[in-house]
């Protein structure tokens, strides 16, 4: 597989988990990938060995430091951004920091994120933001914030689609449901409550959403964008 070959791609949120397994992929077909982390800079290192990637710590939360992140790196041909963090519970309980936080994280840097790599993108530039199913339907409670940002998501991909067309850029997202990672484990507390509302009542992998976001970056998606693309086992269904 060498469909990347001398493309400059950068992971906003690689280290660990559909990041990490995004990052695998596109370094699998010869890309020249830098990554972010925030804290886990020794799996960042790890994987960033393993796959001959690039780890750098940025944290989402920080805006300007996100959009210096991006503008150091020069003209891409992929932003993928999948950073974001959950928090689930009681919306009277949360502490509104954590959800200002979240805010930040999830949907202040792929804004401004996306704008800054436009700025330098090549003609048949790639950005590509990791949403959500919760973004379409909040099917329990608990989940108001986290779904407010992953909406959000849409649009903004849906704006800065028409935004970016002129200049030869698409803008998706990719919206996953239960995918097994540490944010949500196949033997975590989640499965009991989601199972239930999906059609295939399994957790999915972080490589079969890295498959569709190496398919969007890829030449077959040209002629996509603005769009959301559910990847959740039928829990949006
Ligand atoms: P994980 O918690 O397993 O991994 C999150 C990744 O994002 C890590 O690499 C982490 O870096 C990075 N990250 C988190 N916060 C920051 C930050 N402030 N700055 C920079 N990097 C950060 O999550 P998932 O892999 O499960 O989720 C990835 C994306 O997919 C998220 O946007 C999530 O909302 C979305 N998603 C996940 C689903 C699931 O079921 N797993 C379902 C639907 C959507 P570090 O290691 O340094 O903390």
């Amino acid at each position: 597989m060498a469909g990347f070959q001398g493309k400059s791609i950068l992971v906003l949120g690689g280290s660990r988990g559909i990041g990490a397994a995004i990052v695998r992929r596109f370094a699998a077909e010869g890309a020249g990938v830098t990554f972010t982390y925030a804290g886990s800079e020794e799996a960042a290192e790890r994987l960033a060995a393993e796959t001959e990637t690039r780890a750098v710590r940025t944290d989402s939360a920080d805006r300007d430091a996100v959009i210096a992140r991006v503008r150091d790196s020069g003209a891409l041909n992929v932003l993928v951004v999948n950073a974001g963090v959950a928090i689930f519970g009681d919306p009277l309980e949360q502490d509104p920091n954590a959800v200002d936080r979240l805010i930040r994280i999830n949907v202040h840097a792929p804004y401004h994120a996306s704008v800054e790599a436009a700025r330098r993108m090549p003609e048949g530039g790639r950005i590509i933001v990791i949403g959500s199913v919760n973004g379409d339907c909040v099917p329990f409670p608990g989940l108001s914030a986290y779904s407010m940002s992953k909406s959000a998501l849409q649009g903004m991909a849906r704006g800065l689609a028409r935004d970016f067309a002129p200049r030869g850029i698409t803008v998706n997202v990719v919206q996953p449901g239960p995918i097994d990672t540490d944010m949500n484990p196949v033997d975590g507390p989640l499965k009991d409550i989601v199972y239930p509302h999906m059609a295939i009542q399994r957790h999915g992998r972080a490589e079969d959403v890295a498959g569709m976001v190496a398919w969007l970056a890829g030449p077959e998606a040209s002629f996509v964008t603005g769009a959301m693309h559910t990847i959740d086992g039928g829990f949006g269904a």
